[in-house]
């Protein structure tokens, strides 16, 4: 039977992935500071603990795996990332991670594990223009990341490849953008565009106003959890180290996502632009490299993921009434 270790089986990502690879027929160990919020864990073997901590890692990779995935990371959405008060946790939680598991991997003779970096890394001057962001994986330097999340994830990449070139590991990275699906956060502030716009949509009534973050002209792209996880694991399995954009290129303005959800809910909504955090202005997945390396990009229409999300979050909303 095929072994798989996923660090941040908790989160967002990593519980998804869980199910994924138990349909797969694998082992799975899962590792996080939390279980997942939503649904049991399928993961044969969960361990709760801090991946800060050196010990943990050298007791959670006691062995070697086929298939490792670090996905454990300190983030949260634009109300985490941009306000600045986290910097100083988001810089070092991640880092600490991603340091100690490309160490105890190496150690322990693991050659490949898939790391994910984030879109947040490319720089700001070429995402101002909200028509026409360049998010091609060439373009990421001169860095200069809007976010010192973005700067991590800078950081991080670069540590894994450089145990690729150093250690002969075979580590995979991948730039995802914008993951969204049921059973993610959709409350509390760490939630993303999608869910917060879900969760204020299913709250109101038809005719009713919800307040969006900026002028709503501001651009991104989404992508739906089982794409993300289809491209994940072909990255890891494939002969291409990365890094790799994994998104969705189906660019949207955030007042179209709120068209596009309004439509989905049957229900007529009036937009209040407000101030709040917004990241750069324009944000879209390039998905020529992925396309030429794996012979594989994303395709599934938006609105699809978004009917799933959708119907998901209404009935959080209802249950919580
Ligand atoms: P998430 O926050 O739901 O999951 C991350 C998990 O890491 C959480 O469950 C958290 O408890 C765990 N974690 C944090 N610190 C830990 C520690 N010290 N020890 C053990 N576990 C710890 O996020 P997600 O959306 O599932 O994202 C997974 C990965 O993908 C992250 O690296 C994230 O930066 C990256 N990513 C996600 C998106 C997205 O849109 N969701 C976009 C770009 C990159």
């Amino acid at each position: 039977m095929k072994t798989a270790l996923i660090c941040g089986a908790g989160g967002f990502i990593g519980s998804h992935l869980v199910k994924r690879l138990k349909r797969e027929g694998f082992w799975v160990r899962g590792v996080d500071l939390k279980r997942p919020e939503f649904a049991e864990s399928e993961a044969d073997d969960f361990i709760i603990g801090d991946l800060r901590e050196q010990s943990l890692c050298r007791s959670v990779v006691d062995r070697t795996f086929d298939e490792v995935y670090q996905l454990a990371a300190d983030m949260g959405g634009a109300g985490y990332i941009f306000t600045g008060e986290n910097d100083a946790d988001i810089m070092h939680n991640s880092a600490t991670i991603n340091l100690n598991i490309a160490d105890i991997c190496h150690k322990r003779n693991i050659k490949r594990l898939f790391y994910s970096s984030s879109a947040c890394m490319y720089p700001q001057y070429n995402q101002l223009d909200p028509d026409n962001p360049n998010c091609s994986e060439d373009s990421a330097y001169p860095a200069a990341p809007d976010s010192e999340y973005g700067w991590e994830k800078l950081f991080s990449e670069r540590l894994f490849l450089a145990y690729n070139r150093n250690h002969a590991m075979q580590n995979r990275v991948a730039r995802f953008h914008n993951i969204f699906g049921p059973e993610g956060t959709w409350e509390g502030g760490k939630e993303k565009a999608p869910a917060a716009i879900c969760r204020k949509i299913a709250e109101v009534n038809s005719g009713d106003t919800i307040e969006i973050w900026g002028d709503g002209t501001q651009t991104r792209s989404f992508l739906y959890i089982e794409e993300c996880l289809e491209g994940t694991t072909r990255l890891l399995r494939s002969g291409f180290e990365g890094p790799v954009n994994i998104g969705s290129d189906e660019m949207v303005s955030i007042n179209q996502l709120v068209d596009l959800v309004a439509d989905i809910a049957g229900k007529t909504i009036v937009k209040n632009h407000i101030e709040g955090p917004q990241g750069v202005r324009g944000r879209n997945s390039d998905n020529r490299l992925i396309k030429e390396k794996l012979g594989w990009r994303p395709t599934a229409p938006l609105r699809t993921g978004l009917e799933k999300t959708y119907a998901w979050i209404e009935q959080q909303v209802q249950a919580r009434r």
